[in-house]
């Protein structure tokens, strides 16, 4: 392997840097070194130009990058799981489909060496985060292309993107076998496709994370083969790097807090206890990512889900009890430490959100 995630350190300190120069502008030269450094490519195999990284190297990656740059962090975890699910390799496919997911992979990762940017586009307002409630729809306009009609919201990288991975319903009779919902593949700038400008968020505010409507937009395919959500599993994979950006602002709160080394013990004491915690749930994180594979089933399902539901929730927490611990020369609203105490709420807010995280735990503990 040639790219590993502990090369990542300067890379990673030069977004640190442009996010605390332009905390509000999309970090587009940092996109690029993401592309020019292989990371967004390196979970495909090294014959599609990747390094073959592991699930637990993409969260590593995502963890160092939100210690000092959030905002990249989230931008970035869209591609690099997509990357990851096609770097799951050809069994993935169910034999009738194995020949189109090679091809389908193979196209992706072509898009990736030609540094085309892939952002997810799924969640809508009033679905609480849940796929199952998704309103967008498509419909077979025959060979194989498809309209889509809806309305996302939460879009990160905006217009900055090439192409949305887009969830929406579709008939039977149009997809024979078709899951609950599916991927689809829409290309951002084309007709039909309009991307507001009305990220204003808490925190993460360099992502641009947009509102999409599409009316009739074409979509070029569906991602894998009907039924993909369910049969493949993929979105495990990214709750995997979601967690891994509170922890990142976690652990960012506390190098700051950390150097130079406080003169208080009590203040020492209180620090070297939120070590404690920051490595417990990296433990928790890092075993939890290291078993990922496709189609694991409900038992990791449910394991991802409460590890992703502790580590951002708890996460948070701990930035806000660093922060108040952090004193009165960081009560800087554009400060590091307030950003990433402000960054570190979207985990609780990524999918699934911890309120519906919260239903679906309670609903698998009385099943
Ligand atoms: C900074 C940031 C960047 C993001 N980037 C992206 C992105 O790039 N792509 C993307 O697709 N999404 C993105 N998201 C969205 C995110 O992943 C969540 O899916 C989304 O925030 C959920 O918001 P919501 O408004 O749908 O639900 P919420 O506001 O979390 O929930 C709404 C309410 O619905 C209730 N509810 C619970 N379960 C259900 C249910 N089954 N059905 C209906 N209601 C229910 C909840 O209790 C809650 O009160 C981003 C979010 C943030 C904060």
């Amino acid at each position: 392997m040639s790219l590993r995630p502990e090369d990542l350190t300067e890379l990673v300190e030069r977004a640190a840097e442009r996010e605390r120069a332009s905390p509000d502008r999309y970090p587009i030269e940092s996109v690029s070194e993401l592309f020019r450094s292989g990371l967004l490519i390196a979970p495909f195999p090294g014959s599609l130009g990747g390094d073959g990284w592991t699930p637990l190297d993409a969260v590593r990656a995502i963890e160092m990058l939100s210690a000092a740059a959030p905002s990249t962090a989230l931008v970035a975890a869209m591609p690099l799981g997509l990357a990851g699910i096609y770097g799951a390799g050809a069994d993935v496919a169910p034999p009738e489909y194995r020949a189109a997911w090679i091809a389908q992979t193979e196209r992706v990762a072509a898009d990736y060496r030609s540094r085309r940017l892939y952002a997810a586009c799924n969640s809508e307002a009033g679905a609480g985060g849940s796929l199952a409630a998704t309103k967008t729809v498509a419909r077979s306009v025959g060979k194989g292309d498809w309209r889509i009609t809806g309305t996302k919201i939460l879009a990160s990288s905006g217009a900055n993107a090439d192409m949305f991975l887009s969830t929406a319903k579709v008939s039977q009779e149009d997809l024979p076998g078709a899951g609950v919902v599916e991927f689809f593949y829409v290309p951002t700038h084309a007709p039909g496709v309009e991307i507001a400008n009305d990220w204003d968020g808490f925190g993460m505010r360099a992502t641009e994370s947009q509102s999409v409507h599409y009316e009739d937009a074409p979509a070029s395919e569906i991602c894998g083969f009907p039924n993909f959500i369910e049969v493949v599993q993929p979105v495990t994979y990214w709750y995997c790097l979601f967690a891994a950006i509170p922890l990142g602002c976690a652990t960012g709160i506390l190098n700051a807090l950390s150097v130079p080394a406080p003169a208080s013990p009590a203040i020492r004491l209180r620090l070297a206890d939120a070590r404690m915690k920051q490595e417990a749930m990296s433990a928790y994180l890092y075993e939890t990512a290291a078993a990922w594979r496709p189609a694991a089933g409900p038992a990791y399902a449910a394991r991802v889900l409460r590890m992703k539901t502790y580590v951002s929730a708890e996460a948070t927490k701990l930035c806000a009890e660093l922060f108040a611990l952090s004193g009165g020369r960081h009560y800087r609203r554009d400060g590091v430490v307030a950003r990433l105490l402000a960054d570190s709420f979207a985990g609780t807010a990524l999918r699934p959100p911890l309120s519906l995280a919260l239903d679906m735990l309670v609903e698998g503990f009385e099943g």
